[in-house]
């Protein structure tokens, strides 16, 4: 089938590209114009295993595009997809202005009849908003129908969730949509579950809201676990056996980031406040997660009074493991306390300095390799589980380290390895090793 998709970001890349990979005509539309003349050149823009190469390999066989041109790129496109960015503003609220936009352009551009897909996490009754508007200005009198197919996949696995996920979503309002979108992903082996478009549109709010709870409660567990001398590690080995609560999102640490659950739960507030319901279990979640991002200073300060001059590693400052993307991370709000503090800050990713050089303060410093991070450091701060952190040899690490002391917020190793090492060190949910 001709597809466009327009928003060329990590959504809209990985559909694109990925359609493109199931035997699709893909054309990607994106207002960037750097993004779309580096995608030419066949460079991705953003770090996901495994998506470059597919994507200079559809685009050699002809079958994967990009342009900044809505008119070229909705010239013969049978099924439109909107993936562009639903930011929060001020209040929490999604903003639907790169919504609004791209449906004006649609019905400035449309030549003919076409199914548009939104993709985006986008508030109930966006679908029906975007529709009316459509038709309200359409240049040319075709018909359009609208599907919510809301966006699972996770960054750092994108591409293997694209092809191997849990479960299609489709809401619609009529049967021939439905099936073009089951004809359209048949030859994944997914299940697809059709439902109507409100109650889509509120499956990927809510299933969000439910895996930022899941790590929400894990955290305050661990909080528990500390006082009472427990070690939520194996609190959660036993909870994951009883099939009912899996073992699955139970992973204490120093909570949730990422473009997603942190506004996806602040606009499911708004979404209930709307209609006059006080969602008061998400509305702690969203606050114990706050509290949580930044525990890991506590703990400092409880152990040295002051971190005033102290040369702090951070290690790792994606918001997660194999991605570049820096939106809400945990390392944001730790670095811009530890400067307050008076700390002495380095910081270190394998993919995402680049990135936070420009959200993270100004007096941070940048490591090249983990050593160079470590090395002469007082204290440091493990926030991201990148594997090449959590292969660190431990008694490297005290002899690289001015004084060898670990606060780690991804509970990376054992307590038994830390005290092997003779290193000092702090986790989540778990006894210290002095
Ligand atoms: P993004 O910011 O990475 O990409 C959005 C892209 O849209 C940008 O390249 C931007 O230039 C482009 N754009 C904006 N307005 C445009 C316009 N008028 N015309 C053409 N292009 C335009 O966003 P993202 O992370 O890919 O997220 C997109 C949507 O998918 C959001 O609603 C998000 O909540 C949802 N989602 C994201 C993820 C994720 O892991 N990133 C997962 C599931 C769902």
């Amino acid at each position: 089938m001709n597809i466009a998709v327009i928003g060329t970001g990590y959504v809209g890349l990985v559909t694109g590209v990925c359609l493109s990979e199931l035997g699709h005509r893909v054309i990607c539309i994106d207002q960037n114009p750097d993004k779309i003349s580096i995608l030419r050149d066949g460079i991705s823009p953003i770090y996901e295993p495994g998506l470059e190469p597919l994507m200079i390999d559809n685009m050699d066989a002809g079958r994967l595009d990009f342009t900044t041109s809505m008119e070229e790129g909705l010239s013969s496109a049978e099924i439109i997809y909107i993936t562009v960015g639903t930011p929060p503003r001020e209040d929490g609220s999604a903003d639907l202005s790169h919504i609004s936009q791209v449906a004006d352009e649609i019905a400035a551009h449309l030549q003919k009849e076409a199914v548009i897909v939104i993709k985006s996490t986008v508030p109930v009754g966006t679908n029906e908003y975007v529709k009316n508007r459509i038709e309200g200005m359409l240049a040319n009198p075709v018909r359009i129908r609208m599907v919510s197919n809301p966006e699972f996949l996770r960054e750092g696995s994108a591409v293997q969730d694209t092809f191997h996920g849990d479960r299609i979503i489709i809401g619609t309002e009529d049967e021939e949509s439905a099936s073009i979108m089951e004809k359209l992903y048949s030859h994944l082996q997914i299940p697809v579950y059709t439902t109507d478009i409100r109650s889509s549109e509120m499956i990927k709010y809510a299933s969000n809201a439910f895996l930022a709870t899941k790590i929400s409660f894990m955290n305050e567990i661990s909080n528990v676990c500390e006082k009472l001398g427990a070690d939520v590690e194996s609190v959660a080995i036993g909870m994951g056996l009883d099939k009912r609560i899996g073992n699955q999102f139970l992973k204490a640490g120093i909570g949730y980031g990422g473009s997603c659950f942190p506004k996806d739960t602040k606009a499911l507030m708004q979404i209930a406040g709307n209609v006059h319901y006080d969602f008061k279990l998400l509305k702690s979640v969203i606050e114990v997660n706050a509290d949580q991002q930044t525990i890991l200073i506590g703990k400092a300060l409880e152990r040295f009074g002051t971190v005033r001059g102290k040369r702090i590693a951070l290690l790792g400052l994606a918001f997660k493991p194999n991605t570049d993307d820096m939106r809400e991370a945990p390392s944001i709000a730790i670095a811009r306390h530890l400067i307050n503090l008076g700390a002495e800050v380095i910081g270190y990713d394998p993919v995402a300095n680049g990135h936070a050089e420009h959200v993270l303060p100004v007096q941070v410093r940048y490591a090249e390799t983990l050593q160079e991070a470590l090395w002469q450091a007082d204290v440091g701060f493990i926030l991201t589980e990148w594997a090449e952190i959590c292969a660190l040899d431990l008694h490297q690490v005290s002899l690289w380290m001015r004084e060898a002391v670990l606060f780690d917020g991804r509970n990376c190793f054992s307590l038994g390895q830390a005290a092997a090492a003779g290193v000092e060190y702090h986790s989540i949910g778990r006894k210290s090793v002095a």
